[in-house]
Order: structure tokens, then sequence, then C-alpha cells
């Protein structure tokens, strides 16, 4: 099986899926079912993202296993340095291994107290996403991804220094990197051409989440430091009482933003999907119908 950064050095855009670890066996058969749906599009990758909290931490890993092994898709699982040793850290990259998941997305994660918390290393664990990267470079074998910032990491001191730290991340080992969400196309161009003046040469592929439900995205927005632009807000607010209607603003705006990325030279689209299918799919199923993806 090829690599993923092998897959983006063709050039060939790459689209994906984002999934996270159900906590019960109800939201676990959502899971699978969207999963059958998805499949057939034939992703190039399938990620699963890691929590905070061992049993979640476990699913994590058994989910993403048996992704990769009932599916055959390229799996991505997700790893952060949240409450956890060194040592531990050290563990899930093998248990990874061992699963035959060799491609890792290494992550600081959010302090316990949310996003916005002032950020604590565990005592005997890593302070920054570059030492998880030199960490799994270290063990061998995986092929490391990286997280990106278009509107700036909330605790960057600067756009600069946050593409500074994408430089760095490249520099010890990362061969790709996935966006936080966003709305606005030019942001994340931005970001892109900061790197490149950087001489960072690493794709970085755009997270998309379609706004479907308004006080939901509101919130994921607030928590990951994204603003939702006002050009966004002015179509969305007029109609926020028409749930049907948002949903499909939601859909227009973001399959416009993955035909300006595209267009643009992003070399992806990777799709915060929450564990449902259809607006990805209706999304994706555009996309395709334009000869896009
Ligand atoms: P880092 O790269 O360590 O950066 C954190 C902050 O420190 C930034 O402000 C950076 O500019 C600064 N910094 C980094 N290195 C240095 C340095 N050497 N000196 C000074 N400052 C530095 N969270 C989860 O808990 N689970 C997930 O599965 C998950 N998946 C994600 C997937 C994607 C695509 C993205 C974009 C984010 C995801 N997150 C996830 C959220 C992520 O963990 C948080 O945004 C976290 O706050 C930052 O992680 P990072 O890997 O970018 O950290």
């Amino acid at each position: 099986d090829r690599s993923l950064a092998a897959h983006l050095r063709d050039g060939v855009p790459s689209f994906s899926f984002e999934f996270f670890p159900p906590k019960d066996d109800a939201g676990e058969e959502v899971l699978w079912n969207t999963i059958a749906d998805l499949e057939p599009l034939e992703p190039t990758f399938v990620s699963v993202t890691y929590g905070a909290g061992g049993t979640s931490q476990e699913r994590t890993v058994r989910i993403t296993a048996r992704i990769a092994e009932q599916s055959g898709m390229r799996a991505i699982g997700h790893l952060t340095l949240v409450a956890q040793s060194k040592g531990e850290i050290e563990d899930v990259l093998k248990q990874y291994a061992a699963a035959g998941i060799d491609h890792v997305l290494a992550l600081r994660g959010d302090p316990k107290g949310g996003p916005r918390a002032p950020w604590e290393p565990h005592p005997d664990g890593m302070t920054y996403a570059i030492d998880l990267v030199e960490l799994a470079g270290d063990l061998g074998g995986f092929c490391i991804g990286v997280a990106a910032f278009p509107e700036g990491h909330p605790d960057a001191a600067s756009l600069q220094a946050d593409a500074e730290v994408l430089v760095a991340k490249e520099r010890a080992g990362a061969e790709y990197a996935i966006t936080q969400l966003f709305f606005r196309a030019s942001d994340y161009f931005d970001l892109v051409q900061r790197v490149r003046d950087l001489g960072g040469r690493i794709p970085i592929i755009p997270g998309i989440m379609p706004i479907l439900n308004f006080a939901q995205v509101s919130r994921m927005a607030e928590l990951s430091g994204a603003e939702i632009p006002r050009e966004v807000l002015d179509q969305i607010e007029p109609i926020s009482d028409d749930k049907d209607a948002v949903r499909a603003k939601g859909i227009e705006l973001a399959t416009q933003l993955c035909r300006d990325l595209l267009a643009g030279g992003a070399p992806g689209l990777h799709f915060i999907t929450l564990n449902r299918s259809k607006a990805t799919r209706e999304i994706f199923e555009t996309l395709r119908s334009e000869g896009l993806v």
C-alpha cells in the first residue's frame, strides 16, 4: 500500500473523511453505517480523532484498525499528548503499528478545560506536537501528518509564528498537514503562501465542515478559534429559523469553498463528517459531476 505522501507527490487531489470514536454502541452503529455509505466513493484516506481519556483512546485505536482491516481503506490514526506520559504515547504508536496503521496525525491536543484553557503538559509527557513528530519518526515506519491553522492557532503569537511552527514540524519529519475548519478560501491560501515563503514544501490539505446546524458550527468555530466571516453570517442569519434552508445554504457555501480551493491548487479536501454521510456525499457528488474529484 502506498503512502499518502506518495499519493500527494503525484499531484492527484486527495479526498478524505474524518470520524470520531463514538461513545456507545448506538453511536458505533451510526458510524459503521456512515462508513459503509462513504466507502464506495473510494476516499484517498479516512481518519479517526483521538479523545482525552483512556476508553475513548482505546476506541480510536480499535476503530481505526477495524476500518483498515475491513475496508482496506487507508486509515490515519490521530494521536495527542493530552494526559499521557511519553511512555504511554509511545505505547499507542506501537499499538497503531501492531494493528497495521502506519499513518498518524501527530497533534498536541487541547487542555482538558477546552481549547481556550492554558496548556499544561503531562509531568512525564511532551509539550508540542513537534515532539510527537520526532518520537514517531524515531520509532520509524510511520507516514506522519500534522495540524495547520488558516486563521492561526489560538495560542500562537502571530500568524507568522504559527507558520514557522508548521515549517518546523515539516523539518522534523511531517509529510502532510490537515487544516482546522475555516470558511474563507483566502485564509487557506494566505497560510500556504506564508509556509512557501519560509521554504516549506509540505502539502496542506484543507479541512471542510459544512454548516448544517448553525448553533453547532458556531460552537465548533468558536472553540477552534475559527471565525465565521460576516459574508457567511449575512447569508445564514436571515434564514436561521429555517433548518432546511440553513442546511441547503451550508452545503452550497461548502461546495463553493471546495471549488475555490481546488481551483487555487489545494492538494485535496478533508471532510469533517461528524460521523454522518449525507451532507458529505451531496457535496462530493456535486464536485464529482463537475469532474473536480
Ligand atoms: P502544536 O503544533 O504543538 O501547537 C500548539 C501551539 O503551540 C500553537 O500555538 C503553536 O504555534 C505553538 N507552538 C508549537 N511549537 C512551538 C514552539 N516550539 N515554541 C513556541 N510555540 C510553539 N485534538 C484532539 O484532541 N484530538 C484530535 O483527534 C484532533 N484532531 C485534529 C485534527 C486536525 C486536522 C486539526 C487541525 C486539529 C485537531 N485537533 C485534535 C486539535 C488540536 O489538538 C488543537 O488545535 C491543539 O490546540 C493544537 O495542536 P497542534 O498539533 O497544532 O499543536
